[in-house]
This record gives structure tokens, sequence and C-alpha cells, in this order.
């Protein structure tokens, strides 16, 4: 009988763990990401291949900044092109995954702390597809992306995004990629880091550890490396949108830590 219970009780752990997808945040980084293959790309693409075939990918990319929330809703995303000085051949990429209007009308439905936009004129930018590229080559899963609404607070983005806990149950895959350091001011080309890029990424990969996710949205009042790591924070809101989706007992990996090109946290986590 014991037996029996126990063979029950983790073939409904298996279902219950089998219907939810797990949440991704990339650290983006430079977007010549896309066509390079090295340890991140290594790291997201093997990421990619061991968790269960998304119905659908949901991007919230630190590229896409609107005044109020919006949703792509159009059923072919064309490729944004949305950098400058970089060679012809990440220009001539287009990353033709379809779109999904139906799951955009449904996040439109879910989200209640505030009225949606469906949108039909952006698109995918690079903060979404040069990591789907490495991560989905075959651009054959339905894609669309969530925008960051710049006049509102990181709490409030943190409790948007706890509305769309919904998705995942429907096999949405849910991605932030932006950077959690990210001063491109400050940028060297060169493998090594600051101080400050390393020890905040430190500070933030603790309290990720810890679940203490309120002082990471209160990340101003963590000293003078949150300053320098975050002189703007849209890099930065995506990894919320990935925090508030943790539910009590899920578990955060890391698949890429490096801190690299002086201020830039490649760091790169999955929930599950
Ligand atoms: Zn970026």
């Amino acid at each position: 009988m014991n037996n029996l219970k126990s063979f029950l009780n983790q073939k409904e752990k298996l279902n219950r763990t089998d219907t939810i997808m797990p949440v991704l945040f990339i650290g983006h980084g430079n977007p010549m990401n896309a066509i390079e293959k090295n340890e991140y790309t290594t790291a997201w693409s093997s990421i990619a291949n061991n968790i269960r075939q998304p119905q659908a990918i949901l991007c919230i990319s630190a590229h896409w900044q609107t005044r109020g929330t919006q949703v792509t809703a159009m059923p072919k995303p064309k490729t944004i092109h949305d950098f400058s000085g970089f060679p012809p051949e990440l220009f001539n990429i287009a990353y033709q995954a379809p779109g999904s209007p139906e799951l955009a009308e449904e996040t439109k439905k879910i989200i209640h702390k505030t009225n949606v936009k469906l949108d039909f004129s952006w698109g995918l930018d690079h903060g979404c597809w040069s990591i789907l590229l490495p991560m989905f080559p075959n651009a054959n899963i339905p894609v669309f992306q969530l925008s960051l609404d710049y006049s509102k607070s990181p709490q409030y983005h943190y409790e948007l995004a706890q509305e769309l806990q919904a998705l995942r149950k429907r096999g949405v895959l849910i991605m932030g990629s932006g950077n959690i350091v990210h001063n491109l001011g400050m940028v060297q080309w060169s493998e090594k880091a600051y101080d400050w890029a390393i020890e905040f990424d430190e500070i933030i990969k603790k309290l990720i550890i810890d679940f203490n996710h309120s002082d990471i949205i209160n990340y101003k009042a963590l000293g003078k490396s949150a300053q320098l790591a975050i002189p703007t924070n849209e890099h930065f809101l995506p990894l919320l949108y990935t925090l508030a989706l943790q539910r009590k007992n899920e578990s955060v990996s890391f698949f890429a830590e490096k801190t690299t090109m002086g201020s830039i946290s490649m760091r790169s986590l999955k929930i599950s």
C-alpha cells in the first residue's frame, strides 16, 4: 500500500512538473552571439535541448520599451536589426518564427494590472532573436514579445510579471532577455571584468539563491556597485519578469555565470 502511495505521489509530481514550463533569464550581451559559437551560445543551446519543447515562446526583451505595456500580436513578426556598427551578416539574418495572435490575446486577458495593448508593428528585436537563433535554430516555434513600460517602477514590473503564470501551464516558455550588469559606457574589449561588476553580479546571485526578491527589486539600495551596474534599468528589468514567476517549490540553476567586456554580466538562469 505504501509502495503504491509513493508510486502515485511520484507520478503526480512528475505530471506536475511536466505540465509547467520552466522560466529562463538569458544574459544576451553582444548581438554577435546570434551567429558566434562560444561558451554562452553553447550553454543556451544546451538548455534549450534539455527542456520540454515549448508550444510557444514569450520573450521580454530589454530592447522593447514603450509607454504602457504591449504584446506583439501579428502572425508573422519581422526581424528587427536594432543596432549599428555590426557586420552585414548580422543584418542579413531573418528569424522567421511565426507569431501567436491567439496567445497575445490570452496574455492581454490574463494581465489585470494594466490594459495591455495588442501590437501589430514591432516584431522580434535582437534581444529576442539573437538568443533564439542559437537556442531554437529551426525557428518553428511561435514567438511573441511583451514590452517594458518605461514609466513604471521595478515593483510594478515584478507584479505584472506574476500575472503571466498561467501561460507556463499552456506550454509557453517565458524568457527574460537582458543583462544583470550592463554598463555600455564602460565596456572594454577584453574578457576581464571590473571588480564592481563582479561584486554586483555576485550580490544578485546570492539574493536569487536566497529567494530574496524584494532586495533585488529595490536594487538601488544595494550601494555603489548597483549604480555602476545599472545606469539605466532596461537590461535589468527582464530579470524581474523571470524571478516573479518562481513558485515556492521551484529552484534556480545558473547556466552561464561570467562577467565579461568589463561591465557586462552574462549570468543566465533557469527556474523549474
Ligand atoms: Zn542588449
